[in-house]
């Protein structure tokens, strides 16, 4: 098939990055199990932080991929011709990686449409006050059902209920606050927005579900550890706050893009069981300073190999797309 040139980049771009993504998220689909076994064996913020890396490394190499090697290759090697032809694989792979792409912008903008409607509404029927110890304005929604959550992707806000404010002591509000708090120091639902933005390695096919359970469970364990801070006394109202909140029955549905204190019933009682297992703090270790210096050294080095063995990357690269455009 006879295609203009932009058009026949674009195609070997989608074709590229479907390739790369299917393959990387078909490996990383395999080894989800061994990724979730290792995770249970780390703190839970960096379980969170490194099943997270896993499900986006397929996504980041992919987009890599087209970004770094092939536009640069095409748009310096290539010549402009008027037409070339593009071969019936490479437009089926290319179809099949926008079709991957569709569906997950689709995916995504429901929910940020849906996310975006629940945060009006609730800043329209509710007041926004300060509450103590609070850094910024909680909205307070005039409701008696269960919600305390964390809305919003970019400028996150608490949103809580009048039937929480009164179920819950003063300690437990603090603390519960504290959790939410913590999804907003690490940025969970941008990290949210990110997985629903990455398609997985074949369309219509669900791969990464366990990975999305198992980052939803330790980023809510991390939030748990970070509002407890290693105080068993706080560690204690928080079980009391999510066992108060989950009993006050089903609060409105919330949308993947919301992180609520208590997301579902599944994981409760995981939750509970460790928060009255919280151990008093003990001394602090020091920064390894030696392994970040070879961090960056190593980083470096890298850099440095990539920019000489480039103009010989890039020209490989194009033969390759060559046989493969073909
Ligand atoms: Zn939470």
């Amino acid at each position: 098939m006879n295609v203009p040139y932009f058009l026949r980049l674009l195609c070997l771009c989608l074709a590229s990055f479907f390739v790369v993504n299917a393959f990387a998220g078909l490996g990383a689909a395999l080894a989800s199990r061994a990724a979730v076994r290792m995770a249970a064996t780390m703190r839970a913020r960096t379980a969170a932080l490194f099943l997270f890396v896993v499900r986006l490394l397929p996504f980041a190499l992919g987009i890599g991929v087209v970004l770094v090697l092939c536009v640069p290759s095409y748009l310096w090697l290539e010549p402009q011709a008027t037409a070339e032809r593009v071969g019936w694989a490479c437009l089926t792979l290319g179809l099949l990686g926008a079709l991957g792409l569709l569906l997950s912008f689709a995916r995504t903008a429901r929910a940020v449409a849906a996310s975006a409607r629940c945060n009006r509404l609730w800043q329209k029927a509710g007041s926004e006050i300060r509450l103590a110890g609070e850094p910024s304005q909680t909205v307070i929604v005039d409701e008696e059902g269960p919600l305390l959550a964390l809305a919003g992707v970019f400028r996150p806000q608490l949103v809580v209920s009048n039937g929480v404010l009164r179920a819950l002591s003063a300690d437990e509000l603090k603390v519960a606050l504290q959790h939410e708090n913590a999804h907003r120091v690490s940025r969970d639902n941008l990290k949210r927005l990110f997985l629903l933005l990455a398609p997985g390695p074949i369309p219509f096919l669900a791969s990464f579900s366990s990975l999305d359970r198992s980052w939803a469970k330790f980023s809510e364990w991390a939030a748990d550890d970070e509002a407890a801070a290693r105080d068993p006394l706080r560690g204690l109202s928080l079980a009391a706050a999510l066992l108060r909140v989950a009993r006050m029955g089903a609060g409105p549905r919330l949308n993947s893009l919301h992180a609520s204190l208590v997301a579902g019933d599944d994981d409760l009682s995981a939750r509970v069981d460790r928060l009255l297992r919280v151990q008093p703090a003990g001394p602090v270790p020091p920064p390894r300073a030696r392994g970040r210096a070879f961090g960056v050294g190593l980083g470096i080095a890298a850099c440095l190999a990539i920019l000489l063995g480039w103009p010989p990357i890039l020209s490989s690269v194009h033969r390759l797309l060559e046989l493969f455009v073909h």
